[in-house]
């Protein structure tokens, strides 16, 4: 297994931390066996957040008593302090612990700052006074943000997307980071299920010192994957680049990265999952997707009122009316 220090912070854990967002789909025996067997394995970074439902609820419940042995991170995304520190307190006794470790501002559509008149910095100054968490960290899918926080020596950790899709200016904020000595969290680093080798995404951000993926777990098999991964060797970099060459040649172009920036659609359109169906559908096994549920969802692309506000906040710059015509086209050609 490897090791990765969190910037500033000085912690070091294992390289490979643990996503608690899929848990919310895992039934509590299974999410507890999960936690715990992962804790076993050697992970020791949790990343869970206020917003998904009862994760936080089945992290206390199931590694609580062995609190010393790993490093907590939750999110808030409250909007006031006093949705701060409600949240702050659900997180604490949820979580059954009297400290969260590192505890982060949960995708803003601005970067927080001391004086900026919504007190929330403030906020998370205090409870660091306080004691009730030990550093300071944000969340965020926009680049222009992400790169503000770590410029602004205010965050200790820095939550982004990172994974072999990347453009070369999100992996550059990885080396400002580095510069700036903030910890790097990465998320999607599956690309929210596009990538399916985990072996390989593994391997290539183990060439990111300074990163470290959290990987979202919902089954026990997933689990047994994942410590296989974490525990095998890194693949040779010449048979990584090959590999990944075919991956970005199949997947170059325009495609929805499932950040969910767009959202919300006034036609209630599932953009994230909508706009890569045809991806989807091609990488994993298709009947997953062509569920009533998933068809129902589909459906939905035909109500789209053309207001452009998917397409307006975009980070990618998508077309995302037309993605999402053109997957529901070949999405029907599967019926
Ligand atoms: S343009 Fe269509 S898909 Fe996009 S947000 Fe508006 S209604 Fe939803
Ligand atoms: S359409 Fe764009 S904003 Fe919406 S989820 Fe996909 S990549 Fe993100």
């Amino acid at each position: 297994m490897l090791e990765a220090k969190l910037g500033r912070t000085g912690l070091f854990v294992n390289k490979d931390g643990f996503g608690a967002l899929p848990l919310q789909r895992a039934d509590m025996r299974t999410a507890v066996a999960i936690l715990q067997r992962a804790l076993d394995s050697g992970i020791d970074y949790f990343d869970t957040a206020r917003a998904y439902t009862d994760s936080e609820e089945k992290i206390g419940k199931a590694i609580a008593y062995r609190r010393s042995s790993f490093i907590l991170a939750t999110k808030t995304g409250a909007k006031t302090p006093d949705a701060f520190w409600k949240d702050l307190e659900t997180s604490l006794t949820l979580l059954k612990t009297d400290h969260i470790d590192v505890y982060q501002f949960h995708n803003p559509d601005y970067c927080p700052k001391p004086d900026d008149g919504t007190g929330m910095y403030e906020a998370m100054l205090e409870a660091r006074q306080q004691g009730k968490i030990r550093f300071i960290g944000i969340t965020n899918h926009r680049r222009h943000i992400a790169k503000e926080a770590a410029e602004s020596e205010l965050y200790d950790i820095l939550q982004y997307p990172i994974n072999y899709l990347s453009t070369p200016e999100e992996v550059e904020l990885t080396q400002l980071c580095m510069q700036k000595n903030v910890g790097f969290i990465a998320m999607k680093a599956l690309s929210g299920g596009l990538l399916t080798d985990l072996a390989l995404s593994r391997s290539w951000l183990a060439m990111l010192v300074n990163v470290v993926p959290i990987w979202g777990i919902q089954r026990e098999n997933e689990l047994t994957g994942l410590v296989k991964a974490i525990t095998g060797s890194i693949i040779p970099e010449e048979e990584m680049k090959k590999r990944i060459e075919k991956d970005r040649a199949e997947l170059s172009g325009e495609f929805c990265r499932a950040c969910g920036y767009c959202l919300p659609c006034p036609a209630g359109i599932e953009i994230f999952s909508c706009a890569r169906m045809s991806l989807m559908l091609r990488r994993s096994v298709p009947a997953l997707w062509l569920t009533p549920e998933w068809q129902e969802k589909m459906s939905k692309i035909n109500n789209c009122i053309g207001c452009g506000h998917c397409k307006a906040h975009c980070p990618y710059g998508l077309d995302t009316p037309n993605l999402l015509k053109k997957n529901y086209e070949g999405y029907k050609t599967f019926l």
